[in-house]
């Protein structure tokens, strides 16, 4: 004889049926929060809390005809969050008059003369198979530099790209040729430019520096230029 209840046990169907209520979730899959911004315009400029953020505006926006650049960036297929990163984009995007140009021009490579368009972002190799050179868009020249030999050198805080032996000094808060052994900015013969609160005095002490000893009467010669000594 069989016995009934392992029958009803096994009875098909009984074991790992669908739940028929969604069983109450403590954890949500927390999705990505809403991009908002305050803005009552276009979004147009970097002030816009989205696009600051490199998102596009969504449904909780308040703005008018938004031109938010990360919109357009969207619409091709770009990763937003990707673009955001990159500090030459970031500087530029909201200066740029015709972004969907941009996008959609094409560049020739100067290594085989063929022809990319602004594939972004990241490094782009070129496709001739023989080649494989990398370059990287700036957004600063509107040209591709050659990431391998000249890689490309924005400066997020003058907010553009120079050359690639630049670099910037804390000092005087300017790019400088550095070449390619690094050697110091030209300023550190030069009087410290006034920045922030400790400008004045640091002139100051320099001049101290300078003029010990010098008569203060002949000072106010012509020769007020560098041509100290
Ligand atoms: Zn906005
Ligand atoms: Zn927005
Ligand atoms: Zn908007
Ligand atoms: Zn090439
Ligand atoms: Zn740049
Ligand atoms: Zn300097
Ligand atoms: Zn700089």
């Amino acid at each position: 004889m069989a016995p009934k209840r392992a029958a009803v046990d096994t009875e098909p169907g009984t074991s790992g049926k669908a739940p028929a209520k969604p069983t109450p979730k403590r954890k949500k899959p927390s999705p990505p929060k809403a991009p908002k911004c305050g803005c009552r315009g276009d979004c147009r400029s970097s002030k816009c809390g989205c696009g600051k953020k490199g998102e596009a505006c969504g449904d909780a926006c308040k703005c008018i005809g938004c031109r938010n650049p990360f919109k357009i960036l969207k619409e091709f297929n770009i990763d937003c969050v990707e673009a955001a990163q990159d500090k030459c984009l970031m500087d530029n995007i909201f200066k740029i008059e015709d972004l969907r140009g941009r996008l959609e021009q094409s560049h020739e490579l100067q290594c085989c003369e063929t022809s990319v368009q602004v594939l972004f972002p990241g490094v782009v190799t070129c496709p001739d198979d023989d080649c494989g050179c990398e370059w990287q868009y700036s957004w600063c020249s509107n040209d591709f530099v050659d990431e391998e030999n000249r890689p490309r050198n924005h400066c997020g805080i003058c907010r553009h790209c120079g050359d690639y032996r630049d670099a910037h000094c804390e000092r005087c808060n300017k790019c400088y040729f550095a070449g390619l052994s690094g050697f110091e900015c030209p300023c550190k013969d030069r009087p410290p430019k006034p920045k922030g609160g400790m400008g004045s005095l640091g002139l100051m002490l320099w001049a101290m520096q300078h003029f010990a000893g010098d008569d203060s009467d002949r000072l106010s010669d012509e020769s007020e230029d560098e041509g100290f000594f």
